[in-house]
């Protein structure tokens, strides 16, 4: 391990500026799921110190929203330099906890350090507006305010970057925050702490806790000194954190499931189309929100496309994720191994054919093998469930409307992607699919510069782009009268 990475493991919550344990000394423990080796502990904390977390930056807030917005601008520049100075460690300690080969940490790292810089320069453009007034002596004001303090709860496929796009347009509007990182990898969440730190952030403008899900949950949801809440995660606990933030009638955005449909039309560049498949599909053992679900793939080319997915496939390397060379980590746990075991038992018994792959791999624990599957149905439960692992499952199409309307039946509206050279096509198919993310002849579109969301049961609001610092900010009309004008 380099001497870095564990300078950021941080066995305690941080309130207010302080490394604190929980109050009843309880722990969790965080292993490697590359080798099931304990990497250390982290406070089981509850609602108590989620509580004190939320005065903390309450208190912080204060002070921070008066500050300007260039004043924030600097802080944050200075937390983006921070995390690239020590991208290496941090890199280190996701892979660790999570189980990413090394290169995608780094890519991830990489990217939670642009969103910091990218809200740097947003936060200073956060205008307001001057209306035409319909009186005489009045004038009206529309200016924008931080909301306030805000909740972010954050899962374990990204712990790093989850965090980077909510912290990053939280903290330039001018909010304080208390996060909670997800519990299977909770070192790169409690990393931010360190950064901020380092950075030279004031004291209690970011807190994070971690522990109990649902009790820190709770707290979040229904204190009412928490504004906003923004989470990522899965619909059912989405769902959940909407109800119960309801209670307080907070903002809330979220980031939810997925079920990205990738079709590939007979005119498709087909090389093109496989490695744009392998990226959208296999990156991070397919345990992406906005990992491929399903492929369709018209008949004429059908058969070529299967024979070089399959190809490309196994030429895939499965290890552990600090080793040299590796494309595919293990999977989060034995639950994410069950669960992909089981829709690959339901798909065969259903017609499917495993074309490669479809067990868990020779290196035991959570490996598991890369996997296509043919002939794949509606029938199946992939057609609706997210797998979340490195299974390809095929349907065959013949005409346009007929992908479209099958790629669209589900209640998930996240991401999606299709390949074809034909112009006429490319609009028709973007305009019918019901996604908040169309990638057309890409694989992999997310970036900074543009606003991430799902529609449907995907998810509300936008992380990056301009439009990701909207959610924490209220807007306030103001009337000036008596002007005497
Ligand atoms: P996943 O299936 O990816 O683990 P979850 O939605 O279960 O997705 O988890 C995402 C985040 O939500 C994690 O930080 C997890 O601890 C948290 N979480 C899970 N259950 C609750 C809950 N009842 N209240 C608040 N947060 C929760």
């Amino acid at each position: 391990m380099l001497k870095k990475t564990s300078h950021f493991i941080r066995e305690a919550n941080f309130i207010g500026g302080a490394w604190v344990e929980a109050d009843s000394g309880a722990t969790i423990s965080v292993n490697n799921p590359a080798n099931g080796q304990l990497i250390g502990t982290v406070p089981k904390s509850g609602r108590v110190e989620t509580r004190r977390a939320i005065q903390a930056a309450e208190e912080a807030f204060h002070s921070w929203k008066r500050t300007s917005a260039d004043h924030r601008a600097k802080l944050l520049r200075r937390l983006h330099d921070v995390i690239m100075d020590n991208q290496d460690a941090l890199a280190e300690l996701l892979t660790l906890e999570q189980g990413k080969p090394l290169a995608e940490a780094k890519g991830e790292v990489g990217m939670s350090a642009a969103y910091v810089l990218w809200y740097a320069e947003e936060g200073r453009r956060v205008y307001g507006d001057i209306v035409p007034s319909p009186w005489a002596d009045r004038r009206i004001l529309v200016t924008k305010e931080p909301v306030g303090v805000i909740g972010a709860i954050t899962p374990w496929n990204f712990p790093s970057s989850m965090l980077a796009r909510k912290l990053g347009p939280a903290l330039a509007a001018g909010c304080t925050a208390v996060a909670k990182p997800a519990s299977q990898t909770p070192f790169s969440g409690l990393a931010w702490g360190v950064l901020v730190e380092e950075a030279g952030f004031p004291e209690g403008v970011v807190n994070i806790v971690t522990g109990s899900a649902s009790e820190i949950g709770d707290e979040l949801t229904e204190n009412h000194l928490v504004r906003k809440i923004t989470f990522t995660g899965s619909t059912e606990i989405g769902k959940l954190l909407m109800q119960k933030a309801s209670s307080t009638v907070k903002k809330v955005s979220m980031e939810l499931g997925g079920n990205a449909p990738f079709l590939v039309f007979d005119d498709a560049d087909v090389d093109r189309a496989v490695e744009g498949a392998m990226i959208a599909k296999y990156r991070n053992a397919g345990q992406t929100c906005v990992c491929t679900n399903r492929f369709f793939v018209q008949e004429k080319i059908y058969d070529r496309f299967v024979e070089k997915l399959v190809d490309a496939t196994q030429k895939l390397n499965v290890g552990p994720g600090l080793e040299e060379g590796v494309h595919q980590g293990p999977l989060i746990d034995d639950g994410a191994v069950r669960k992909v075991e089981e829709l690959i038992a339901d798909a065969t018994s259903k017609g499917g054919t495993i074309a490669t792959g479809g067990k868990r791999h020779a290196l035991g624990g959570t490996f598991f093998e890369p996997t296509v599957i043919t002939g794949a149905n509606p029938q199946m439960r992939i057609m609706e469930e997210e797998i979340f692992g490195p299974v390809s499952p095929i349907f065959k199409f013949r005409e346009e409307e007929e992908a479209v309307e099958l790629a669209n039946a589900t209640s998930f509206g996240l991401a999606c992607y299709f390949y074809t050279n034909d112009l006429g096509r490319a609009f028709r198919v973007m305009e019918g699919l019901k996604y908040g993310l169309v990638g057309v002849n890409e694989g992999i579109i997310t970036t900074v510069e543009a606003p991430f969301g799902g529609l449907k049961e995907s998810g509300l609001g936008k992380e990056g782009g301009r439009q990701g610092i909207e959610d924490y900010l209220d807007t306030k009309y103001v009337c000036i009268g008596g002007l005497g004008l």
